[in-house]
């Protein structure tokens, strides 16, 4: 079989119409030894090494709440001034090109295998971190029927997973449908997604590690981790595949 030919219709680079094409060629599933940004030979993995070494990373200097970049790793401003709900973010790479392509291709061409390989990494990155369960951020229902899976619980199960913890996929649920917040001015943010969620469970003491794919504003993680505050959870952790930083 010819692999290098067909893997290079599996390319995610920008070409014309490059969601369209990948769309298509879902149901012939990615191929094993075809790194999804250059198409070329990766291996058993995802993404190619060299293609991996190119990714955007985070700023060595970050707010240790926010994952915001600061000049010597203090708290940033934004932090100091209105103190978010969770206590600590990690990140694994900045929200830039090709991420954006790589979570693009999870989110809306179903590529399930990006959320297994971007929890694998993630998992590493959060050794030796303690928690007591994980949970990802929750998709209302009628969004979840829509896409037919919950991007930050696939990536939150493979953290499970990896690092031997419960994952909780029932107790913290979507009650209401927002507009997504990327079409809202930063300071609709918080309002947008106000009252949310619900928790079903208490988590006394627990220290809980919340997943999602994105953070941009945090504003959606930081009205989850309200929400498991209010219900006693005593830390909350988050943890993302890519977080916007202004340029
Ligand atoms: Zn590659
Ligand atoms: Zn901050």
């Amino acid at each position: 079989m010819d692999y290098r030919g067909r893997s290079e219709q599996l390319s995610i680079l920008p070409q014309p119409h490059w969601l369209v094409r990948l769309g298509r060629r879902l149901s012939a599933r990615l191929l094993p030894g075809s790194c999804l940004l250059c198409g070329g030979d990766s291996g058993n993995t995802l993404i190619c090494p060299p293609c991996e070494a190119d990714l955007p990373v985070m700023p060595d200097a970050l707010c240790p709440q926010c994952s915001a970049q600061t000049t010597h790793g203090e708290r940033c401003g934004s932090c100091l001034k209105n103190k978010p709900n969770f206590d600590r973010s990690f990140a694994l790479h900045r929200y830039d090109f090709p991420v954006d392509r790589i979570i693009h291709a999870l989110k809306y061409g179903h590529q399930l295998a990006v959320a297994d390989w971007l929890g694998q990494r993630l998992a590493k990155k959060l050794l030796p971190q303690a928690f007591d369960t994980i949970i990802g951020l929750p998709l209302h229902p009628e969004r979840l029927h829509e896409r037919g899976f919950n991007q930050s619980g696939e990536i939150a199960r493979r953290i499970a997973h990896d690092l031997h913890l419960p994952l909780d996929r029932d107790s913290l649920i979507r009650s209401r449908a927002t507009p997504p917040q990327a079409e809202l001015p930063l300071k609709e943010r918080q309002r947008n997604v106000r009252g949310a969620f619900e928790c079903r469970c208490d988590f006394s003491a627990r220290h809980i590690l919340l997943i999602d794919d994105v953070m941009t504003t945090g504003a959606t993680l930081n009205e989850c981790a309200r929400v498991l505050k209010l219900h006693g959870a005593s830390l909350v952790s988050v943890a993302v595949a890519a977080r916007a930083l202004k340029h």
